[in-house]
């Protein structure tokens, strides 16, 4: 249940609706809009009498949830969120910008690390991606560089003025990756796991959750939920292409999640073609794509040496195919009535 009041509503009428509800036995969650408040009902609701909230003064309407994520749902918040990433000139995931992520899939060591974030900060990108704690299906593939990985891209940071997006695998780690980095990648093989989501949810930082290897676009949602239920809103969601039986790509890129989750969520959603595709030739084709569908953003993999790259290297452009990347991309964006990050080309930094 969403309740919306009538504009300027007395505290201490909102107080006493919140006590009212929380009595029977469910959670709320308030939001302030320029003048009306909205509040969400979390938890079980069957005790409320929804007649009986209506009738509450000051009360403007009450909307029913039908669907199972709420936090995350547009009718609890109808304009888009805007997602900070922490950079000084306050460039935002979710506005009018196509905000453009890229980087290595890991953090090798300082100077490849230093030499992309340059190179794409060149080419339009805005933020730089990096793994330091790397998810890998075999254990004896480069498990990432760990901490001393987190130490890198805080350096590249400041050598190059792009905020960083890094994954965080363990919920130990969290406190430590939100010190070094501006944004907090959950990864696909955790979207489901409860533990982190938690974790990431009590800190101030931006998420990028990505969605499972088989989750559907509610569970993703739904793992939304649980980091904003525990106080943090700042979530960008990430279609990174699914499994299915096809063998020709890595994964399937779902196209459909992005309007389907542009016309359910108010969250900011990007995608991720590099894992979707799985080869460097299909990433432009399907970056393209994501703009044209409505997506906010992208995440890329980005390496100066494909070849030499110690994960995902044949996904990975090199500096120069981004830059033709990016160049193509503009008129999907500017079809889409919107513009490519091309704030960062100008602005040099260092
Ligand atoms: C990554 O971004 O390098 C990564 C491991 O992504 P995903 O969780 O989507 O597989
Ligand atoms: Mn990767």
């Amino acid at each position: 249940m969403i309740i919306i009041t009538e504009a300027g509503i007395p505290q201490s009428t909102l107080d006493e609706l919140r006590e009212h509800l929380e009595e029977r036995g469910v959670r709320t969650h308030v939001s302030r809009g320029t003048d009306r408040v909205v509040v969400g009902c979390i938890g079980d609701t069957s005790a409320l009498d929804a007649g009986a909230v209506r009738r509450w003064p000051g009360v403007e309407s009450v909307v029913p949830v039908r669907t199972p994520y709420r936090l995350a749902s547009r009718g609890f918040r109808a304009a888009p969120t805007l997602v900070p990433l922490g950079d000084a000139s306050g460039t935002v995931l979710g506005g009018e910008r196509v905000i453009v992520a890229a980087g290595p899939c890991s953090v090798e060591n300082a100077d490849m690390l230093i030499e992309t974030a340059r190179g794409v900060r060149e080419h339009g990108a805005a933020m730089l991606r990096g793994g330091a704690f790397k998810p890998r299906t075999s254990p004896w593939a480069f498990q990432g560089l760990g901490v001393q990985g987190l130490a890198l891209l805080a350096d590249a940071r400041a050598a190059t003025g792009l905020p960083v997006v890094t994954e965080v695998m363990d919920p130990r780690h969290v406190e430590i990756v939100a010190e070094h980095a501006d944004m907090l990648q959950v990864g696909a093989r955790n979207m489901q796991n409860y533990a982190l989501l938690a974790e990431v949810g009590r800190v101030r930082r931006p998420v990028l959750l990505k969605r499972g290897l088989s989750g559907t676009i509610v569970e993703l949602l739904l793992a939304a939920e649980h980091i904003m239920a525990r106080g943090n809103e700042m979530v960008v969601l990430c279609e990174r292409g699914i499994r299915t039986y096809e063998t020709a790509t890595r994964n399937t890129l779902d196209i459909a999640a992005i309007p389907v989750l542009k016309r359910e969520t108010h969250l900011p959603v990007i995608v991720d073609p590099s894992h979707a595709a799985g080869r460097a030739d299909l990433v432009a084709p399907l970056a393209f794509a994501a703009i044209a569908a409505g997506a906010d953003g992208l995440i890329v993999e980005v390496h100066p040496r494909p070849g030499e790259a110690l994960s995902d290297g044949d996904q990975s452009l090199t500096i120069e195919a981004f830059g033709e990347m990016m160049r193509a991309l503009e008129p999907f964006a500017a079809a889409r009535g919107r513009t490519l990050s091309a704030g960062a080309r100008s602005a040099k930094v260092a």
